[in-house]
């Protein structure tokens, strides 16, 4: 049967985009169906406009350092509007980046919703529009507690479109979102409560590397509640009274008319029509093989409607080898060992491989064995700063190999993406060993542990 297209995408963002793209080097007709702004979370809402943030919020510190270097630092001040739409700016012309690239390439945008009619037709605004292949990156949208008074919140896709800055905010949830916006907030100058029902907040990272960034967080002046959890979101004429159960009893944080529900995302499936097909689901993800194949076979599907590792660039990897698989003859499978990771907080971390926990509940204790090096970066010692860099290995002794490399500090993401190509390839430590330093830097630290 002749279909429409050979390929059609329903999700203009990283996964669906990157697919799209390489999919028409090999010659296929590929439609894509994107009903919002092109991009999706990443460029909208994620990735793009939260780093921009976090570099506004370093000058603070920047200013404070550069006195150190003998630089008179005038009166400063800072306009959150101002930021605002220079971010906003930056997001609308990558927009249109966007655009001009699925242009370039041939992929026909269908700017509507998609939805499924049967496994091959789908229902594009007024079209309806058959596909050989039918890939699914629809991404996913933050969860809200079903806590009272939670439509007094806002969630991270909300900051970006706040008039004014909140003067006092308080953020639930201690994952990646709630604590990249405590750190980005504190450092433009909001007094910032963050609310974590674990002990600590970035649970899953390494345990050494969370502590280092929780205490570095609340000595810049983020108030850190552990194990707390919300109960009630009140609206006063004061702003929004928030109730906190903790272990010695409730206590009340007034904020402004502003509370950040950072608590994790799910999988954006609900409006897609997907009972019209047998795609198959798990846990509220679409699930796929290890070709992103779904249990229909001519059904695919990549990035965070999958809910495995929930990032833009795995995103991309899983639509480009998809890609040059189904259309390409490259036969391909996604690895997910050793995925480098980064949390933009302040301090930075970046991370691959195992954490020291997950290392020894491997291989049992005695045969890891943790580097650890813990410094004030030369940056900071003229201005009389006290900041620290935290780097660790993690390292299997019987083989020698690096299993994990950890830091939390300034350029951890910059710095652990060259670590990470080592940590993948199954580098030992004697061949970190064997490397030559570069100096004066804190990246020589990860070939000089002893
Ligand atoms: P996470 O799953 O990372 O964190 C959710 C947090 O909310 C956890 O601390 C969790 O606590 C807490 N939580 C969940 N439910 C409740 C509740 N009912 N009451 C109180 N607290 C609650 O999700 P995020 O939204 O932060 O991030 C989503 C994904 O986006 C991440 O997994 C990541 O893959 C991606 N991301 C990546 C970034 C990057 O690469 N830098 C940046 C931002 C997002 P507990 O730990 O106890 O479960």
């Amino acid at each position: 049967m002749a279909y429409d297209f050979d390929l059609f995408v329903i999700g203009g963002g990283s996964g669906g985009i990157a697919a799209a793209r390489r999919s028409t080097e090999y010659g296929v007709k590929v439609g894509l169906a994107e009903a919002g702004r092109l991009g999706g979370t990443c460029v909208n809402r994620g990735c793009v406009p939260k780093k921009l943030m976090v570099y506004a919020s370093h000058f603070p510190e920047q200013f404070k350092a550069a006195k150190g270097y003998g630089w008179t630092v005038g009166e400063t001040s800072f306009d959150w509007p101002t930021l605002m739409t220079a971010v906003n700016n930056e997001t609308t012309r990558l927009n249109g980046i966007y655009q001009t690239m699925l242009d370039k390439s041939g992929v026909k945008l269908f700017r509507h919703f998609a939805q499924f009619i049967d496994d091959h037709t789908l229902q594009v605004g007024e079209e309806t529009i058959t596909a050989g292949k039918i890939l699914i990156a629809v991404g996913g949208r933050p969860v809200r507690p079903e806590i009272p008074g939670i439509e007094f919140t806002i969630t991270s896709d909300d900051i970006f479109h706040l008039p004014q800055q909140p003067q006092r905010i308080a953020i639930v949830g201690g994952g990646y979102i709630g604590s990249e916006f405590a750190s980005i907030l504190n450092g433009l100058g909001c007094q910032v409560t963050q609310i974590v029902r674990s002990n600590a907040i970035l649970r899953g990272f390494d345990d050494g590397m969370r502590q280092e960034i929780q205490t570095a967080m609340a000595n810049a002046g983020v108030k850190v509640m552990t194990e707390c959890q919300p109960v009630a979101f009140e609206k006063t004429k004061d702003g929004v009274d928030v109730t906190i159960t903790t272990a010695t009893g409730a206590q009340h944080v007034l904020v402004d008319a502003v509370s950040l529900a950072a608590t994790g995302r799910i999988p954006n499936i609900d409006k897609l029509g997907l009972d019209k097909t047998a795609v198959s689901i798990e846990n509220g993800a679409i699930a796929v093989d290890d070709y992103n194949r779904t249990s229909v076979p001519h059904i695919f599907a990549v990035g965070d409607v999958t809910d495995r590792i929930n990032l833009t660039p795995v995103a991309i990897k899983e639509g480009r080898i998809f890609a040059d698989r189904e259309f390409g003859q490259k036969p391909g499978v996604m690895n997910y060992d050793a995925v480098p990771t980064a949390v933009f907080t302040t301090p930075e971390m970046g991370t691959v491989g195992l954490t020291e926990q997950e290392a020894k509940d491997q291989f049992g204790d005695t045969d890891i064995q943790t580097y650890r090096s813990r410094f004030r970066p030369m940056y900071y010692t003229l201005p009389g700063i006290e900041a620290k860099t935290l780097m660790k290995l993690v390292v299997q002794k019987s083989t020698d190999r690096v299993l994990g490399a950890h830091m939390v500090g300034d350029h951890a993401a910059e710095i652990i993406q060259g670590v990470a190509i080592a940590v993948k390839m199954g580098a030992t430590k004697a061949e970190f060993d064997a490397t030559v330093a570069i100096h004066p830097s804190s990246a020589e630290e990860f070939v000089t542990m002893r």
